[in-house]
């Protein structure tokens, strides 16, 4: 392993079929390996082939119609999924690619000198460019019980997806993002109970914990402690959920607010100032974003058709080419 560095090349925030590209296509072109890190959210590579991909798969190198002729150091044929995971493996062996696993990363922010802060859990890399490759797949975390159809256009997982008004809502997590859906949702004239499992807050940062507290003095929130969800029930005839806690107590609300950790891919991008198109965000013909430095791969940068492999392996290629003529200093 190398030792940790002050400042890197690229970081790559995602290790599919688009990072594994990007660090393989930037070692090629002379940046040392050691100065190109990837963080993987999940405990091994490619996280979207292993959980989405029926073992018994043909991985088609052409899918969804995707006919890409290979322009990059990387290219699949029609394989199966171990084959293609295997050859993904030996570019990271071959290449020797630093890939940090379980490294979820949250928070992006420009530096006034133009360097990137990369920040996953409580460390955080420094780099001249950051390559974001998180697929569309990511999802927030979601309840253990069934949501029941009736009342699923009830149920959110962020606060952005639909505006709520004076409506009796619940919100359930105990970190800082339940938090803040509580103070959003109290601010545009919501009564809101709050709903945690644990019997004392400890995940939420000081000042969310003092808005909430302060919310709940002032009987803005109706602050449940120790309570469990156990099941989510339609009422007969209108459009409310009746919420069964464990120990047998019933509860109505309009809307339930989850905030149970994990992110949208599209959430993600805008929490660091991507601008949002229809299409996706916005990026140049070489994927770079808004912002200078930071660029965007593989199936994010698709449009709503889709990616495929190849694609994904060839806009690396494309985006790399930018970076050595724009911001690294590449050796060959
Ligand atoms: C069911 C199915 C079948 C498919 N079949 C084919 C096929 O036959 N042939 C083909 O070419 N394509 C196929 N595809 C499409 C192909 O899988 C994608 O185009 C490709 O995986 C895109 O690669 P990516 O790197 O952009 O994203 P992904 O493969 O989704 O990889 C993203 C990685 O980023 C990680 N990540 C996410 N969030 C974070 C975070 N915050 N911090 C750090 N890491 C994070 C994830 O854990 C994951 O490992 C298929 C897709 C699906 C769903």
């Amino acid at each position: 392993m190398y030792p940790e560095k002050s400042l890197y090349e690229m970081v790559i925030v995602g290790a599919g079929p688009a990072g594994i590209s990007m660090a393989v296509e930037a070692v090629d072109k002379g940046i040392a390996a050691e100065d190109v890190i990837l963080l993987e959210k999940s405990e091994d590579h490619s996280f979207s082939i292993r959980k989405f991909y029926p073992d018994s798969k043909l991985v088609t190198s052409n899918y969804k119609g995707h006919d890409v002729t290979c322009i990059g150091k990387l290219c699949i044929g029609d394989s199966s999924k171990q084959e293609t995971l295997d050859y993904l493996d030996k570019f990271i062996e071959d290449y020797k690619l630093q890939v940090k696993y379980n490294y979820g990363v949250e928070e992006i922010q420009k530096l006034k000198n133009g360097q990137y802060v990369v920040c996953a859990g409580n460390e955080c890399f420094v780099s001249k460019t950051v390559c974001i490759a998180i697929g569309v797949l990511g999802r927030p975390n979601k309840p253990s019980y069934p949501i029941p159809s009736a009342i699923s256009s009830q149920v959110f997982f962020d606060v952005t997806s639909k505006i709520v008004e004076k409506k009796n809502v619940l919100v359930v997590g105990g970190g800082d993002s339940a938090s803040e859906y509580a103070q959003y949702l109290h601010a545009n004239g919501n009564k809101v109970s709050f709903s945690y499992r644990r019997e004392k807050i400890s995940r939420m940062n000081d000042q969310n914990k003092k808005l909430l507290e302060e919310m709940v003095s002032k009987g803005q929130c109706q602050l449940m402690l120790g309570t469990d969800i156990e099941k989510l029930e339609a009422e007969e005839g209108t459009k409310k959920i009746i919420v069964h806690f464990k120990g047998g107590d019933v509860k109505k609300f309009d809307h339930i607010f989850y905030a149970l950790g994990g992110t949208t891919p599209e959430n993600f991008l805008k929490g660091i100032g991507i601008k949002m198109t229809k299409e996706g965000p916005e990026v140049s013909d070489f994927f770079e974003s808004g912002q200078e430095g930071l660029f965007i791969l593989g199936d994010l940068t698709a449009g709503k058709g889709g990616g495929s492999i190849n694609l994904a392996f060839n806009n690396s290629h494309r985006a790399m080419g930018e970076i050595c003529d724009m911001y690294l200093d590449c050796k060959k």
